[in-house]
């Protein structure tokens, strides 16, 4: 039994029953993986289709655009999207030479698109620079996006190098592993060291990749499956029957409400006003309908109208409302109000965004569109085709 008072590092204790029990922690991990791990997804097998074995490099730059869209995504919404991208950008090359409203489009419904432009941002860099993508942690590390979990994540898939990784599924099986009694970020440097003390260094890729499926399909976030569990006669959560309460989780920051009005401006020819965010920050270069924040006093009607007299430089008659509707983000909750809108005067100008186009409506489906917006898109359509 492990001693129980933890720090930010182990005890003598602590260490002496961790060397104890790590060879059978990676032998029972290693047998389970081989009969319940997703070894054959595409970017983990050589291109003839065949197991990597341990002296075998696979290709960088599947592993690399993977590992980018497991970064925030489950992997079974993140395939389709990899197998979409592998065929509109088969390699690095390819990538370099997109425009950005390409890769953007590309990437639209996978959320969180500052990877795409980080992708698109690497692709170009070394394209420019005559360079191709990098295989070791280290190289790996300079590229835009990529800390040091997923750089070892792609080094280990890539070329069996010994890194270890600690990403969010990783932090779960660990601190349940030891009945870890604070969220997973206070534990410090206590879980690398973990990792790095459990690293098969023969087999760095495929404990990795074990270590990354016991996370996603046994010690699951809601309900682990500890009866089918490699690790689970030594595991302390699970002895203590407390696996559901842990990691221990932090007290989350209340989420704020925002209602936003936005404007679906439609011109006498029947084409309809996009903006362009500019391209950094929170949805950089995707495409949107004008609108904002409403302001306390207003009625979203006038926030639509205020909104695109500040943004386009348009003054509008807005009404009437096309739909409205709930969209959550991770650190807020938003309300969409979307109104039909009519030129009273001004010409349309790019203020607060990159730049602005008139658009005919059965053109938006070319456009990469936040979630949000694309829904609003989808109104217009139906709206348009009843009317
Ligand atoms: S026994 Fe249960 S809680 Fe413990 S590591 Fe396995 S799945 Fe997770």
């Amino acid at each position: 039994m492990m001693p129980g008072k933890w720090s930010t590092a182990f005890t003598q204790q602590q260490k002496a029953w961790l060397r104890r029990v790590a060879p059978h922690l990676v032998s029972s991990l290693l047998n389970w993986w081989q009969r319940h791990g997703r070894r054959d997804l595409p970017w983990r097998l050589l291109p003839d289709g065949r197991q990597p074995g341990p002296d075998d490099l696979l290709p960088v730059y599947p592993v690399w655009v993977a590992e980018v869209m497991l970064q925030q995504t489950r992997l079974t919404v993140a395939l389709p999207f990899w197998r979409r991208w592998r065929s509109r950008f088969p390699d690095l090359e390819s990538l370099a030479a997109a425009s950005r409203q390409e890769v953007l489009h590309c990437w639209q419904g996978l959320g969180y698109y500052v990877r795409a432009r980080r992708l698109h941002e690497a692709a170009i860099r070394l394209a420019a620079a005559g360079r191709s993508l990098p295989t070791d942690r280290a190289g790996l590390e300079q590229l835009p996006g990529l800390g040091r979990t997923t750089a070892a994540a792609i080094a280990a898939t890539v070329g069996n190098s010994p890194d270890p990784i600690l990403d969010g599924n990783v932090q779960r099986v660990l601190a349940r592993l030891l009945a870890f009694p604070a969220p997973p970020r206070q534990a410090g440097p206590l879980f690398w060291t973990m990792v790095e003390l459990l690293l098969d260094h023969r087999g760095a890729r495929d404990f990795n990749q074990a270590l990354m499926d016991l996370g996603a399909l046994v010690c699951r976030p809601r309900a682990p499956l500890c009866q089918g569990c490699p690790w689970q006669s030594h595991c302390h959560a699970y002895g203590k029957g407390i696996q559901r309460q842990l990691p221990v989780r932090q007290a989350p920051a209340p989420i704020p409400r925002v209602m936003v009005g936005v404007g679906i401006v439609l011109d006498h020819r029947g084409k309809v006003l996009i903006g362009q965010r500019q391209p950094d920050g929170l949805l950089g270069g995707l495409w949107e309908f004008p609108g904002g924040k409403q302001e306390p006093g207003e009625t979203m009607a006038e926030t639509v109208a205020r909104e695109l007299q500040e943004e386009v430089g348009l003054t509008v008659a807005a009404g009437p409302e096309l739909l409205r509707f709930d969209h959550a983000y991770t650190h807020r909750r938003l309300t969409f109000a979307a109104y039909l809108c009519r030129v009273l005067a001004g010409e349309a100008r790019p203020v607060a965004s990159q730049q602005v186009a008139w658009v005919w409506p059965r053109d938006l489906r070319h456009y990469p569109f936040p979630a949000a917006h694309a829904r609003m898109v989808q109104a217009l359509g139906e709206h348009l085709g009843g009317a």
